[in-house]
């Protein structure tokens, strides 16, 4: 008893992995790993703050006003998982089954109203070209310039000429320019410290993972000369079994286009890592080398190289399209998403247990009253000579819902605020996944707040995911209470 009980808490809440499905690591031959925002984690909110201003120096460059992008860069208004509608200049937070539950116009939360004559009995084609996802943490510092310029053409008479989803798409090329452009990475490399985390249990994790016999590959969208200054920094000279960072790794793969890695032909090239020239790789050649540097590729090329496939390899990503829903839906890779929000998601729901617990009571509760108010309520259309009675006990009852009712929403919204002052929790919109959280999981099969977690567990762990109430059980404890 005494040794169950000194295992029970010796894993943070934090550094735990989630399970949606089953995954049994010891069935893994080869676990890959993105970098950006998985291997490397930024420093919030430094580098997003200088996405932000590299960005907007680069909008004024192409003849916007600076006034015009003028304000903070604010975390209670920012949040991933979020979707833009270019058109109306809104931000969206939707549930599982793409219900608008909150739309911000600049620093305005619309009212019901509103979000009901905009969003309600329409047929939104969320993937058309009128609306854009948010979907990485590369997205923070973008909806952070929307919501500013926004907000400043709602207040300002001079804005009013600005179309939003010419601004919004001017936003985003402007983005993407300072990305590709080195414009950002030049600044990084100048202090890495700066703007990436140091994780000291990263490096013992990746060597845990290859002394158990698991094969390690890198497949990130960065490209070669960037990738090595970033992962010299987290992995080289860090332990004494590693020349460099390479060392670590059986396949490297840079500039992977993903997700189009994971559906189109594009073929492999080799990277010369003396001058970053890059060469296209031979079709004679069977397998990968270690050592080799490559670049672009495909998953069909990639598994014929590698001799493992499918179920055998794990992938661990921090981006639910570009890693995790593309890799799920294209091939049978095990995926492993990373949330570094999760930490704060975690503390948060800890920190509130209590209230949650005593908030999912009270909508239970909510609901059986109201299937006893409403059938009443029949009875008493349909009795002749209803009696008075019964009149009386429906006045009681619905008076008493009424104020569960107001109880639950100012509950909610106390709780809600905690995750985040606008937006709430990143996965949970009131009893719903947001679509995020239900797109976690739908395409991840585990969970996490960040790669060293796993130092936490057994390489051959089987990780199992847990019991899930359905309604009827719901109702059952609710009743049996
Ligand atoms: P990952 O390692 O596959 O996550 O790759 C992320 C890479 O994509 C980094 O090099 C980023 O600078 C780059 N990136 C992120 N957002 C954008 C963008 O909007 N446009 C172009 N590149 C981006
Ligand atoms: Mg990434």
């Amino acid at each position: 008893m005494r040794g169950t009980e000194t295992y029970k808490n010796r894993i943070p809440i934090e550094s735990l992995i989630f399970v949606n499905r089953n995954l049994r690591l010891s069935s893994i031959k080869m676990i890959g790993f993105d970098m950006d925002y998985t291997l490397a984690i930024y420093k919030y909110p430094d580098f997003e703050i200088l996405a932000m201003e590299k960005t907007i120096e680069r909008l004024v460059e192409k003849g916007y006003p600076a006034e015009l992008f003028k304000g903070n860069f604010e975390s209670g208004f920012l949040m991933r998982g979020l979707v833009v509608d270019k058109i109306n200049g809104n931000i969206l937070k939707l549930d599982k089954y793409n219900f608008v539950h909150r739309a911000m116009h600049g620093k305005r939360m619309l009212t019901y109203e509103e979000r009901y004559s905009n969003y309600r009995n329409k047929k939104l084609d969320l993937f058309s070209e009128d609306f854009m996802w948010l979907d990485t943490l590369f997205s923070i510092p973008e909806l952070a310039i929307i919501i500013n310029a926004i907000d400043n053409i709602r207040n300002k008479k001079r804005f009013h000429f600005v179309k939003y989803s010419k601004l919004i798409s001017d936003v985003r090329k402007c983005i993407d320019e300072v990305h590709q452009d080195n414009t950002l990475k030049q600044i990084v490399l100048s202090d890495i410290p700066k703007y990436i985390e140091y994780d000291p249990l990263l490096p013992p994790t990746l060597h845990r993972f290859k002394s158990n016999g698991k094969k390690l590959f890198l497949l990130t969208n960065s490209y070669w000369e960037y990738t090595n200054a970033v992962m010299s920094y987290l992995l080289s000279n860090r332990m004494r079994e590693y020349k460099d960072w390479t060392g670590y790794f059986d396949i490297i793969i840079v500039g992977a286009k993903k997700p189009d890695f994971f559906n189109s032909n594009n073929m492999f090239y080799t990277v010369d890592v003396s001058n970053s020239q890059i060469k296209p790789l031979q079709t004679t050649i069977a397998s990968f080398i270690k050592g080799i540097i490559y670049q672009g590729g495909n998953i069909n090329d990639f598994e014929r190289l590698s001799a493992i496939r499918g179920e055998q390899i794990l992938y661990v990503g921090d981006h639910i399209y570009g890693d995790i829903l593309s890799s799920k839906k294209r091939t049978l890779w095990r995926t492993c998403m990373i949330i570094p929000e999760l930490e704060k998601e975690i503390k948060v729901s800890q920190e509130n247990m209590k209230e949650i617990k005593s908030l999912n009571r009270m909508e239970m509760q909510s609901i059986i009253l109201d299937r006893s108010l409403n059938l009443i309520k029949y009875n008493m259309k349909n009795e002749d000579g209803c009696d008075k009675s019964l009149r009386g006990d429906f006045e009681k009852l619905k008076r008493k819902h009424q104020r569960l009712i107001e109880a639950i929403k100012k509950k909610r919204d106390a709780i809600s605020k905690k995750y985040n002052a606008e937006w709430g929790s990143l996965l949970r919109e009131e009893n719903e996944l947001s679509k995020f959280g239900a797109q976690v999981e739908d395409y991840a099969c585990i969970y996490t707040s960040k790669v060293s977690n796993f130092f936490h567990i057994s390489p051959d762990q089987y990780l199992v995911s847990p019991p899930k109430l359905l309604p009827h059980e719901l109702e059952i404890e609710e009743l049996i209470r």
